[in-house]
């Protein structure tokens, strides 16, 4: 199949799955830099850790691609989550894993801790590419246990690293080199526990765009009986977009007056601090809600809420543009399609966008509707 146009070169999503009561799983698009956070300790306080490392790596990630210093951002994302917990943001006991990719050209450069995992598509053969830091994956390398056995082992969901806990924590960090046309998936368990590898390789490996793999790849977790909270991440290698943007590291200017400029930088880190609270309210809330709406003449489905937030946009780039022309449905709907329909979360989204699928019918519909008036 050949990529949708205007397709983006990277998506990301994450679905709460049918048994979890909510989303611990936390995940970060935002070329060249890329992450998932699977959060450990219930009750919220999971959820607060997965955010909180993605807050800190975002932060802290190098401006290129280093697979040392992106070691070194996962450690200050530990760091911050072990002090948070002790100071009664979350809860003591709290972690999460972190895996985590900046992309240069071909250039992938990783940084890992936990059972989220890092695979790469290369002419079709997907092969991991991070080592889980699991009991299970333990007992295999020992050979203990086959990889089949620890699919279905009790304690497979027994983690031997997590930040939050160990203030030495060791990060596994390293680079890859991949081909152009690769692609990179990041993912949590809750994905890799549901579906196998091989399965997980079809529908990365046939989906047009990267957006598509990811719907796919929760889908298939669901529809595997979607145990735990689902995220992935899937990135086209050797596309200009997922690059480094050039001269991101530029040295700020020389400034005459460098008080004045210092003082503008801290008045600058104030309103961000104050700006951050309210913002992230917002990035929860509508982290939680997607709608669906027309654009360029078809049905497309977003994670977040239309418009913006303090200048800031809520809604992510998971979005999926069907082949739903909104001129074949009922003319209210095509009406509201153009303001957009919010729903509560994306498994509504679909179940929306599965009635207009019915109403227009299961094949692709190409050509618009013929005027009637215009034939004899
Ligand atoms: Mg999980």
């Amino acid at each position: 199949m050949s990529p949708r146009k205007g397709a983006l070169p990277y998506a990301g999503g994450s679905d709460v799955g049918l048994v979890r009561s909510g989303n611990e799983d936390s995940y970060l698009v935002n070329a060249p830099l890329f992450a998932v956070a699977d959060g450990l300790g219930g009750h919220q306080a999971g959820e607060v850790a997965s955010h909180l490392a993605i807050e800190v790596l975002f932060g802290e990630a190098p401006k290129r691609a280093d697979a040392k210093a992106l070691g070194r951002a996962v450690r200050s994302a530990n760091a911050a989550v072990i002090e948070a917990a002790e100071t009664g943001r979350g809860r003591s006991g709290m972690g999460t894993t972190m895996t985590t990719a900046m992309v240069d050209g071909t250039r992938i450069v990783v940084a890992h801790v936990g059972d989220s995992r890092a695979y790469l598509l290369h002419l079709g053969t997907l092969s991991q590419i991070t080592e889980d830091h699991s009991m299970v994956a333990d007992m295999v390398r020992a050979g203990t246990l086959t990889p089949e056995e620890a699919r279905v082992h009790p304690s497979r969901s027994v983690i031997t690293r997590a930040l939050g806990s160990d203030p030495n924590l060791l990060v596994d960090a390293f680079e890859v080199t991949a081909a152009p046309g690769d692609r990179l998936l990041l993912c949590s368990d809750g994905l890799t526990s549901m579906v196998e590898d091989e399965d997980i390789e079809r529908i990365v490996a046939e989906s047009p765009a990267p957006q598509t793999a990811v719907v796919r790849l929760l889908a298939a977790a669901n529809d595997a009986g979607g145990q735990d909270n689902i995220t992935a991440v899937v990135v086209d290698i050797g596309t200009a977009a997922s690059a480094a943007s050039p001269g991101a590291e530029a040295a700020p200017a020389q400034s005459a007056d460098g008080h004045h400029w210092f003082a503008r930088i801290a008045w600058v880190f104030v309103a961000a601090a104050i700006i951050t609270g309210a913002l992230y309210a917002a990035y929860a809330y509508a982290h939680s809600q997607a709608y669906v709406i027309e654009e360029n003449g078809v049905v497309a489905v977003y994670r977040g809420v239309p418009g913006e937030f303090a200048g800031v946009t809520l809604h992510w780039l998971e979005s999926v543009r069907t082949d739903i022309p909104t001129n074949a449905l009922d003319p209210i709907t095509a009406a509201r399609l153009k303001e957009g329909i919010r729903v509560d979360g994306l498994p509504s989204a679909f179940k929306l966008i599965a009635e207009y699928q019915l109403q227009v019918g299961p094949s692709e519909i190409t050509s618009p509707p013929v005027d009637p008036s215009a034939t004899p």
